[in-house]
C-alpha cells in the first residue's frame, strides 16, 4: 500500500499518525498519509518566508517559465493524476481526466502568459514620477475542497504564485492524494526550496494551526461553516481572506426557452460530480406553463443515469466522496420530506458496497435554498417573471445562476440586475481561466481566474519619486 508523504521546504516527510485513504466506490483502504505534525507546519512557514523573498525578486519572464513548467509537469502526468483523484473522490475518470485536471493546468499557462502582457506602471505627476509596483503578499495559506483538488489548486495556486508569493497547500484530508503525487514532479523542478510546500491532515487540527500562523495572506476554497472557523483562528493573527464558498445555485427554466438544451445542462449541473460540484445546480425553478411536461421528462432522463464503478465510461454517476457525506445527504432528504417535499425519484442510499447515492429530484411545496453538493435537484414552478425574480433575489447565497429563455433583451436585463458572481444565459459552465470566478453575499468574496484572480494576491504599492518641491514645501513660510 502506497504511503504518501508531505512536503516541507522541499522534503518529503511522514508524521506518526497515518490517516486511511478510503476507495469511495470499494470501501478499501488503498493508500495512507500522514497527519503533518505542527512543528513541521512551522518548518513550512520558514521555508516559505525564505522561499517568498527570492520569488518575489523574480522577474516576470522568469515566473511565467516556471508556470509553465508547472502546466507541463500536469499534462505530462495527467492519467496518473485523474486516476488518483477518481480513486480517492469517486469521481467519473473522464471527468478528472477531461475536464478537471486541465482546467487547473490552463490556469498556470494562462498566467504565464499573463504576465508576459503586464508591466508595473509608472506615471508622470505633478511633483515627479509615480511608480505603482505590483508587490506580493509573502506566504499563502491555500485551502483546497475534496472535490476538485487540482482544478481549484490552478485556480489559486497560479496566480498566486504569478503574482511573486509562495504556497502553503492544506488539501483536503479526503483529497490530497494527486496534489502529493505531482508535488513529486514539481520538485525536480528549477523552483526555490520551500515555494510550494502541502500539509495534509484534518480539518480541524492542521488546517487550524495554518490559519493561525503568521502566513501573510488565505485563499480558502470550502465551506461557510469552515470559513467561520478560519476566521475565528486569524482573529490574532489577522490577515487578507480570498473566499471561494458555495452556495444555492438557480436554474431558472421560462417556458420559450429550447427546452432540450435547458434539460441537458440541468441534467449536467446537477449530477456531474454527483453533484459535488461548487457550480451545481440547486434548485431548478421552472415555468409552470411548461412544469408538468419538463418536470416529468427531467425524472425519466435522470432516473436513467447509470451508476456504479466511476472508471467504468458507461457510468454518469460515481460514488459519493466519504460515507459520511452520503449519510448527510440522506439525513438532509428525510428532513426536507417532513416540510411537504416529495421525491420524483432516486432519494435512497443504493445498498451494498461503496458510497453510492442515486440521482435525486425533489419537488418542493415551499421554497429552499439549501446546497446539497449531492446528486440531489430541488423542483419549483414558478407563476409568471415576477416570482421567479424574487426567488433569485432572496437567495441568500450568489455564486452561479443560470437563464433559459430565447427572450434575450429580457434575459440581459435580468442579468444585469440579479446580484451573483456570474449569470448563465442558456449556458452552463462558460467559463475559463480568463474570466473572473467567484461569489456574493454568502457564497464569499474575491476572485479566482482572470486578471481579477491575480491582482487579488497583489498588494500594489506606490513609489513616489520627488523631482520639484513637494506641495508642501514653504507651506509654514518658515
Ligand atoms: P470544507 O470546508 O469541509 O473543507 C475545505 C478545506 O478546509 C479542507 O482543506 C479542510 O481540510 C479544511 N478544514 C476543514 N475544517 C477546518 C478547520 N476547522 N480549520 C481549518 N481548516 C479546515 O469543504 P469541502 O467539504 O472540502 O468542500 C465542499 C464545499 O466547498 C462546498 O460548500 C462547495 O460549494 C465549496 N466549493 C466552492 C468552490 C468555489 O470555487 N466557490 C469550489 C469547490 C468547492
Amino acid at each position: 500500500m502506497e504511503e504518501y508523504k508531505y512536503y516541507i521546504a522541499g522534503e518529503f516527510k511522514t508524521g506518526d499518525e497515518k490517516i486511511n485513504v478510503v476507495n469511495p466506490a470499494t470501501e478499501e483502504i488503498f493508500a495512507r498519509l500522514s497527519q503533518t505534525s505542527e512543528k513541521d507546519l512551522q518548518a513550512a512557514v520558514t521555508g516559505a518566508k525564505q522561499a517568498a523573498k527570492l520569488w518575489k525578486k523574480t522577474s516576470f519572464k522568469e515566473r511565467a517559465a516556471a508556470l509553465r513548467e508547472i502546466a507541463k509537469c500536469i499534462y505530462d502526468n495527467l492519467n496518473t493524476l485523474a486516476t488518483l483523484e477518481t480513486r480517492e473522490i469517486g469521481k467519473p475518470f473522464k471527468e478528472s481526466l477531461f475536464v478537471d485536471i486541465q482546467l487547473g493546468a490552463d490556469c498556470f499557462k494562462y498566467y504565464a502568459s499573463f504576465l508576459e502582457s503586464i508591466q508595473e506602471e509608472s506615471l508622470p505627476g505633478e511633483y515627479g514620477i509615480d511608480l505603482i509596483k505590483y508587490e506580493p503578499f509573502g506566504v499563502c495559506g491555500v485551502y483546497l475542497p475534496y472535490n476538485v483538488p487540482l482544478m481549484i489548486f490552478g485556480f489559486t495556486g497560479a496566480a498566486a504564485l504569478a503574482a511573486g508569493n509562495s504556497l502553503i497547500i492544506k488539501p483536503s484530508e479526503f483529497a490530497s492524494l494527486s496534489l502529493l503525487e505531482l508535488v513529486k514532479h514539481l520538485d525536480r523542478l528549477d523552483l526555490p526550496k520551500g515555494l510550494i510546500n502541502v500539509v495534509t491532515g484534518r480539518g480541524e487540527t492542521i488546517g487550524k494551526a495554518l490559519a493561525e500562523s503568521p502566513v501573510d495572506l488565505i485563499s480558502f476554497t470550502g465551506s461557510r461553516q469552515t470559513l467561520k472557523k478560519i476566521i475565528a483562528a486569524t482573529v490574532d493573527n489577522p490577515k487578507k481572506i480570498i473566499c471561494e464558498l458555495g452556495g444555492c445555485n438557480i436554474a431558472a427554466v421560462f417556458a420559450d426557452c429550447d427546452k432540450e438544451a435547458a434539460m441537458q445542462n440541468i441534467l449536467g449541473s446537477s449530477f456531474m460530480k454527483q453533484g459535488q460540484m461548487c457550480i451545481g445546480t440547486s434548485l431548478a425553478l421552472v415555468d409552470e406553463k411548461i412544469y408538468p411536461e419538463f418536470s416529468r421528462e427531467l425524472v425519466r432522463k435522470a432516473g436513467a443515469i447509470k451508476i456504479g464503478d466511476p472508471f467504468a465510461p458507461e457510468n454518469g454517476l460515481g460514488p459519493i466522496a466519504t460515507k459520511k457525506h452520503r449519510d448527510d445527504i440522506d439525513n438532509k432528504v428525510s428532513e426536507l420530506i417532513k416540510t411537504g417535499a416529495v421525491i420524483l425519484c432516486g432519494g435512497k442510499p443504493l445498498a451494498g458496497k461503496g458510497y453510492f447515492y442515486p440521482a435525486t429530484v425533489i419537488e418542493l411545496k415551499n421554497i429552499c435554498y439549501e446546497e446539497f453538493f449531492a446528486p440531489v435537484v430541488l423542483l419549483k414552478s414558478f407563476n409568471g417573471r415576477r416570482e421567479a425574480e424574487e426567488i433569485i433575489e432572496n437567495n441568500p447565497t450568489g455564486l452561479v445562476c443560470q437563464i433559459w429563455t430565447k427572450d434575450l433583451p429580457y434575459a440581459q436585463r435580468l442579468a444585469g440586475e440579479i446580484s451573483y458572481g456570474t449569470v448563465w444565459v442558456n449556458s452552463f459552465v462558460q467559463m475559463s481561466s480568463l474570466t473572473p470566478f467567484g461569489g456574493v453575499r454568502a457564497s464569499g468574496w474575491g476572485r479566482n481566474l482572470g486578471r481579477e484572480g491575480f491582482f487579488e494576491y497583489i498588494q500594489s504599492k506606490h513609489i513616489g519619486i520627488g523631482l520639484l518641491p513637494s506641495p508642501v514645501t514653504g507651506w509654514f513660510g518658515a
